[in-house]
């Protein structure tokens, strides 16, 4: 091989080896360890697609929508079948602003699954028993709380209502999955604060009417603003679940 191609080779190997390094602070001095992973998600946030195919989403989750470039690190189908976009151990980009308690950058903290979903339709069985079972798969694998299960319309109140308020969460409580009040929690205690119990369980409330939306869509069907005593009973139900070990 002449010395040029020779050369020329040596530095596309280099380049390659540099692309694949990872980021390391010139503040500090490189002392590698071998003793380390990737990093753990520990919330897992469901989507609709809010589309009209799993085409479609597939499209938009590897280019982008009017808001920019989007990702989500599942998609499912309504038959079923499941597509991975971006591994677990990387950031995808599917919540956007939001929080959920004390995490501020949910994308670094989850998994995103899409459900091909138009937004008004019911979301057929075999889609959510295959949400199911790839939700069982993530909780062991990673190690996620299986109550850590959350509605991007959940964390982002003020902006998202996805998966909206057809999705089962009874059906995936009952599996296991996701917040669900204590049926032996009995009647809120005298006092009891409705907004810190939200605020507990994890909803942003900067806009009180949207994080009230958000509750009632996730815990009773609909997209009311006042919140009432059947409200006070599933959230001291809810808060009574967060302090359990
Ligand atoms: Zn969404």
């Amino acid at each position: 091989m002449p010395l040029r191609t020779l050369l020329a080779a040596s530095l596309l190997v280099l380049l390659a080896a540099c692309a694949h390094a990872p980021p390391r602070n010139p503040l500090a001095q490189w002392v590698p360890s071998p003793n380390h992973g990737p990093r753990q998600p520990i919330l897992i946030v469901i989507h609709a697609t809010e589309q009209d195919s799993v085409r479609q989403s597939l499209h938009t989750l590897r280019t982008g929508n009017r808001g920019g470039p989007v990702s989500s690190h599942y998609l499912i189908g309504r038959d079923g079948r499941r597509y991975q976009l971006v591994s677990d151990e990387l950031r995808a980009w599917h919540a956007g602003p939001g929080s959920w308690g004390t995490i501020t950058d949910v994308n670094s903290a989850s998994i995103g699954i899409e459900l091909d979903n138009d937004g008004a339709s019911p979301f057929p069985q075999a889609q959510i028993d295959s949400l199911v079972v790839l939700l069982d798969d993530l909780c062991r694998r990673h190690g996620i709380p299986r109550t850590q299960v959350i509605a991007h319309g959940d964390l982002a109140p003020t902006r998202k209502r996805d998966p909206g308020v057809l999705f089962p969460w009874k059906q995936l409580a009952d599996a296991g999955f996701g917040p669900w009040p204590a049926a032996d929690a009995g009647e809120p205690p005298p006092g009891f604060d409705p907004w810190l119990a939200l605020r507990v369980i994890g909803y942003p409330l900067q806009d009180r009417d949207a994080a009230v939306r958000a509750f009632h869509r996730h815990f009773r069907g609909n997209e009311t603003e006042m919140l009432d005593d059947e409200d006070a009973r599933i959230l001291h139900g809810l808060s009574v679940l967060n302090r359990s070990p």
